[in-house]
């Protein structure tokens, strides 16, 4: 039996100003330039706890020969352009027609990708691949809780199997269970029914998170519901919001054995359940102000402050500087900010040297949504070349690279720099730069929710960032032109 597998995944946040090419996948898949193929896929992934990776080990459980076609995927960033996409898609497709006939086609997507030509990416992806391989030929589709799931991606395959948790600590497991049921369908064990269903709900990212209620009960009522015979596997997917679409938001699928109304049912009491929820479901920020004044009071051990509206992980800048001037200006002491992508000081402090004390600019250089430059005198106290493996639960193993990086202090402040744009989501990325976090007592994190995985534990009070930005969770900050209407909380709805 054999299965190929592979796919580009992106996170598109359409509010940047920052186009996303087949550089930047070619760059951030670590495959180099040509985006390796097959057995350097292998190598990359084999035992990570990533989607690949279980992949890997679901072929290897379930005995059937898997061929990696293409595994890109690229930082988030703004709208991926029509030629990088049609290229990437190309590239697949001519791979896929190389190894034909398979018995199956299993792809890994995110599910919130947006080209210039295709608003709906991911949908353009798999009916692309529905085409070359026909109706017959099983095709499951792995796709991120942040999809932004359309019909057409429901219509263009057999399955979809949407990551169960934010942050996403399942991803090995999601892929291996793609391999699994992919296997099962192939040996005509189990005829897959899925039913889609899309609320009028959109909902922003902290809240999305399922180490906290309501979305803790919200997934372990789900888990009850796939326990039922008869049920392959359901997938709630609460949306990618920092995406002006017409289908981003809240989604749920429900997959059966032959039986449609079981697969209904199923996915309308999740539907009814997450409707239930909605106020719920609406973040509470804080203010800078009010987290300094906090964290100077607290004895308890770290406070972290997520900033998520400068969130990389969802295609922001990451060189925002409103929490970073407000700790300088307010002397704070033990604070730490990371990871903050600048490459430009992070050379300056690389040719000054450890101990040296620069005339730093620092940050604010994307755009002008994020606060300007801090302009100060800066001391150099580490030096790292941004090389680390993925220690916390999410992507376990997996290499990953910031580039060079810089620890700047100032005043009581330690800023962590990176030459690349990534999410701080481990401990790891700052234990290499000397710091340790459990020692500090204020960190503020680029990041919304993944941080939680790894950092989560070494909190005291977890704070949810009350700044400027293109992925702040506060819809009035968006002039939405596309998206659905009504949508609540947009619109007043009342019964979906
Ligand atoms: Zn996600």
């Amino acid at each position: 039996m054999r299965i190929a597998c592979g796919g580009v995944q992106h996170e598109t946040n359409t509010f940047s100003n920052t186009p996303t090419t087949v550089a930047d996948f070619a760059r951030d898949s670590g495959l180099g330039e040509d985006l390796a193929t097959g057995d350097a896929i292998v190598r990359l992934y084999r035992g990570t706890g990533t989607i690949q990776g279980g992949m890997i080990a679901g072929a290897e459980a379930a005995g059937v020969e898997l061929l990696p076609l293409l595994s890109a995927h690229a930082q988030p960033s703004g709208v991926v352009t029509a030629e990088s996409f049609d290229r990437l898609l190309g590239m697949f497709l001519e791979r896929l027609r190389k190894v034909l006939p398979v018995d199956g086609v299993a792809l890994d997507l995110h599910g919130a990708m947006v080209a210039a030509q295709h608003d709906d990416a991911e949908g353009a992806f798999i009916a692309a691949v529905r085409e070359v391989i026909g109706p017959k030929v099983p095709l499951v589709v792995t796709l991120d809780l942040h999809a932004n799931i359309t019909r057409r991606m429901d219509e263009s395959c057999d399955v979809i199997i949407g990551f169960d948790t934010y942050p996403h600590v399942d991803m090995h497991e999601r892929g291996h269970e793609a391999i699994v049921l992919l296997a099962r369908m192939i040996r005509g064990e189990v005829k897959p029914v899925q039913v889609y269903r899309q609320l009028p709900l959109v909902t922003m990212p902290p809240m999305q998170c399922t180490l906290r209620e309501p979305m803790q009960s919200l997934m372990a009522f789900v888990h009850d519901l796939e326990r039922q015979p008869g049920v392959l596997t359901a997938t709630v997917s609460m949306g990618f919001p920092f995406a002006d679409i017409a289908d981003a938001g809240v989604s749920v699928l429900a997959t059966a054995d032959g039986d449609k109304a079981l697969a209904e049912r199923t996915a309308d009491a999740i539907a009814n359940r997450i409707w239930e929820l909605r106020d719920e479901l609406q973040p509470k920020l804080t203010s800078v102000d009010e987290v300094i004044r906090f964290a100077r009071d607290n004895t308890q051990g770290l406070v972290i402050y997520a900033d998520g509206s400068d969130n990389p992980g969802g295609g922001a800048p990451c060189d925002g500087t409103v929490a970073l001037r407000a700790m300088i200006e307010a002397d704070f002491q033990g604070g730490v900010v990371g990871v903050l992508y600048d490459p430009e000081t992070v050379e300056q402090a690389h040719k000054a040297g450890c101990g040296a004390t620069i005339d730093a600019r620092i940050g604010g250089k994307t755009d002008d949504r994020h606060g300007a430059p801090v302009e100060c005198k800066a001391y150099v106290r580490t030096l790292s070349d941004g090389k680390f493996i993925h220690q916390g639960p999410m992507r376990q193993g997996f290499p990953g690279e910031f580039g060079r990086m810089a620890v700047l202090v100032v005043g009581g402040v330690e800023i962590v720099l990176a030459s690349r744009r990534m999410q701080l989501l481990d401990a790891e990325m700052l234990r290499i730069n000397g710091i340790a976090p459990e020692r500090r007592k204020l960190l503020v994190a680029k990041s919304a929710v993944h941080f939680r995985a790894h950092l989560g534990p070494l909190a005291s009070h977890i704070f949810d960032a009350d700044t400027p930005g293109i992925h702040r969770p506060d819809f009035a900050n968006y002039n939405y032109q596309k998206l659905r209407r009504p949508v609540y909380p947009l619109d007043p709805i009342s019964t979906p």
